[in-house]
């Protein structure tokens, strides 16, 4: 037997912890057994700790390749379970009523909305996937449509038509469904609320710090703020009974950090989820944003400064140190859809030409280009460096969409990654986490 590659021994306020990033298991240890991890020396380990430790992969066989076994895992899901669900991510325009600095489709948008033929044509192409499935191994038995933009209720007449049709087809086929949207909500009236209503839609909502910081960033064409209006939409929601049908991310930075406590405050009592997040810069993409907070200083930032107030308000602290299964851009059935249907593997790379996986045919057939395989084939094992990295499982072998983007690279050519993490963060993370459990 022999200690896990993936084990991270560490000590927080005077105890002694054991962390393995393969199982996410997290116990406390006696200075016996953590001197045994850190000196990989484990005739040392108490008989008793044995099995206990194999259970949880702190020990494991001296046959085992842990690299292997992770990409098993990678594999199995990215070609497996996530398989039996098939999720559409439409795009019915990219023209939004606002214009956010840091938006990711830049200041000039794209006008084009979809048109009958393609709500028509998307139709198709979701029964022909769940028709195909059905004859192969994992047959499809889920659909996932996620409303998104630009902002889809711009296009609210497409929107509607398309989950009345996806709807049908999926009772037809007897696949269960679920509903998501990301929108600015500031275009809410009667029949989006009844919309909403009738198809279940859980609906992620932004705003950027407190009224005063996010009326400076979320504004319309003529500049004009948009925090009223879009608190508003959420109260009458809540009216509604659709208080659960909201999720609300609220974006820091690193002008409105300190103002976390307030930003939360005027907005807790109007939704069930609510939680921070970080606006990303990308390069050639949103250049007018710059003040974005990085993994490594969110993880200062969570401790300090996050967990109390999300204490305080009932919503989970969020714990980024779990396992990483692969993403969207390598799994299969996962297909971002646009007004042109163009097809995209992620969100980030979305119209850019260049990063194009494919379209999709009148008559509702994926027709891949050259890059679908190269994003399809990314892998941790196309990267000696993640082989030896102790951090994979958490990791996932890195966003090489990020990188290309973030690197304003124009040749389709996905093999370059963003690491999400170091060890230095992950230990922060993990001595903040071991804190908030004494307590
Ligand atoms: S609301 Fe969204 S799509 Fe519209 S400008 Fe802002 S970031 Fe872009
Ligand atoms: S992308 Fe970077 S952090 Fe992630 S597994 Fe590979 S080397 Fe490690």
């Amino acid at each position: 037997m022999k200690f896990s590659f993936y084990n991270e021994p560490f000590e927080a306020e005077g105890k002694k912890y054991l962390y393995n990033i393969f199982s996410t298991a997290l116990i406390e240890v006696d200075d016996e057994l953590f001197s045994a991890v850190k000196s990989d020396n484990t005739a040392n380990v108490n008989t008793e700790y044995i099995e206990p430790m194999k259970a949880m992969h702190f020990i494991v066989n001296d046959e085992v390749d842990e690299y292997e076994e992770y990409l098993y895992f990678y594999n199995s899901v990215r070609y497996g379970n996530a398989c039996k669900i098939l999720q559409v991510i439409f795009i019915p325009s990219y023209n939004c009523n606002l214009r956010c600095p840091y938006c990711m489709q830049g200041l000039n948008k794209e006008r084009k909305t979809i048109d009958d033929n393609g709500i028509s044509a998307i139709t198709n192409f979701i029964q022909n996937k769940v028709s195909e499935s059905r004859s192969s191994g994992v047959p499809i038995s889920e659909l996932s449509i996620i409303l998104f933009g630009g902002e889809p209720l711009i296009a609210k007449k497409s929107i509607i038509k398309f989950c009345e049709t996806v709807k049908e087809t999926a009772d037809k086929l007897s696949c269960r469904i679920s509903f998501s949207m990301t929108s600015n909500f500031t275009l809410v009236d009667d029949e989006v609320i009844e919309f909403i209503q009738r198809y279940n839609i859980t609906t992620q909502v932004s705003f950027d710090g407190t009224k005063e910081q996010h009326d400076k960033s979320r504004i319309g064409i003529g500049g004009k703020g948009t925090y009223d209006v879009i608190l508003s939409n959420i109260k009458r929601m809540n009216d509604e009974g659709l208080k659960n049908n909201v999720v609300v991310r609220l974006n820091i930075d690193k002008n409105n950090i300190q103002d976390a406590e307030e930003i939360m405050a005027a907005v807790a009592p109007y939704s069930n989820d609510v939680y921070f997040g970080f606006v990303d810069k990308f390069k050639g993409s949103n250049d007018a944003f710059s003040e974005c907070i990085s993994n490594h200083d969110y993880a200062d930032i969570i401790d300090s400064q996050l967990s109390e107030i999300y204490k305080k308000y009932g919503y989970p602290i969020p714990r980024p140190f779990g396992k990483m299964a692969p993403c969207s851009l390598n799994t299969e059935n996962r297909f971002i859809i646009d007004s042109e249907l163009n097809v995209y593997k992620c969100e980030v790379i979305v119209n850019h030409k260049d990063t194009m996986a494919g379209h999709i045919t009148k008559d509702g057939f994926f027709v891949p280009s050259g890059s679908f395989f190269s994003q399809m084939g990314h892998t941790p094992e196309r990267n000696p460096k993640c082989l030896k990295c102790k951090l994979l499982p958490l990791c996932g072998g890195g966003c090489v969409a990020k990188k290309y983007i973030r690197e304003d690279k124009k040749d389709g050519n996905f093999s370059e990654v963003d690491c999400f993490m170091d060890e230095e963060t992950l230990l922060k993370y993990l001595k903040a986490y071991a804190k908030r459990q004494q307590q």
